[in-house]
């Protein structure tokens, strides 16, 4: 694709993730929508190197319509730029996008729903080399209930060709010291992978077998 051709496909994905984002301010799909004040799309580039998703709206982003904008949001814009990333080079985005009556954990309906008609389309149109779930719901709602946290953070896994990378919620790591050591140590696997093998959205053939819980860094498909 030559320059032009890449700024006329850039602007196409702007416009069908503005279009998207329409959608979802107006989505009745599940009952979240009766607690929102704003719904949160998400924000960041149409072709963006990393998604990144989270639970749930907490009130801050449920006022300003905006991702990652709580103490949350700060702890993660610190951890990013310690790892030389920026944020706005990231897409931030939620498996649900309304927020919950006091903040409780999306039901399993109100996140397949959401997932189904939001998510997954975004992802699709952004094609990330790399889509970093951060916490619980996220991991158990987009790969695999079983997984725990504590077990698997700092590991990628491959699924329906898709690279995902599992880490904390940045939520969790304000609570958590270990948590917070943890997810400092998973952001600079991330950062070695977006480094050392840029433009890649799949693993290679001869990628080494699954490790399993442990070790951190690899890959595993599922
Ligand atoms: S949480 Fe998602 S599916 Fe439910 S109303 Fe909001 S945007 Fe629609």
């Amino acid at each position: 694709m030559n320059r032009r051709e890449d700024a006329n496909a850039r602007r196409q994905h702007q416009a069908r993730l503005r279009e998207l984002a329409g959608a979802i301010r107006r989505c009745r799909q599940c009952g979240l929508f009766r607690h929102r004040l704003h719904a949160v799309a998400g924000e960041g580039p149409p072709d963006a190197r990393i998604v990144l998703v989270g639970e749930a709206p907490g009130a801050g982003e449920d006022r300003t319509g905006r991702p990652f904008i709580g103490p949350a949001g700060k702890f993660l814009d610190r951890l990013l730029a310690a790892h030389g990333f920026r944020r706005q080079d990231l897409f931030l985005t939620s498996c649900v996008k309304c927020r919950p009556p006091g903040n409780r954990t999306p039901h399993r309906a109100e996140l397949q729903t959401c997932i189904n008609a939001w998510l997954r389309p975004q992802i699709e149109l952004i094609d990330p080399e790399v889509t970093v779930l951060c916490g619980r719901t996220a991991v158990s709602a987009l790969l695999d209930r079983s997984l725990r946290i504590s077990d698997y953070h700092g590991v990628f896994r491959c699924r329906d060709g898709r690279i995902f990378f599992i880490t904390y919620h940045p939520a969790a790591a304000m609570r958590f010291p270990a948590a917070a050591e943890a997810i400092q140590h998973d952001f600079s696997l991330l950062a070695d992978r977006m480094r050392n093998w840029p433009g890649h959205r799949s693993m290679p053939p001869d990628e080494p077998e699954q490790p399993g819980p442990g070790r951190r860094g690899t890959v595993k498909n599922h």
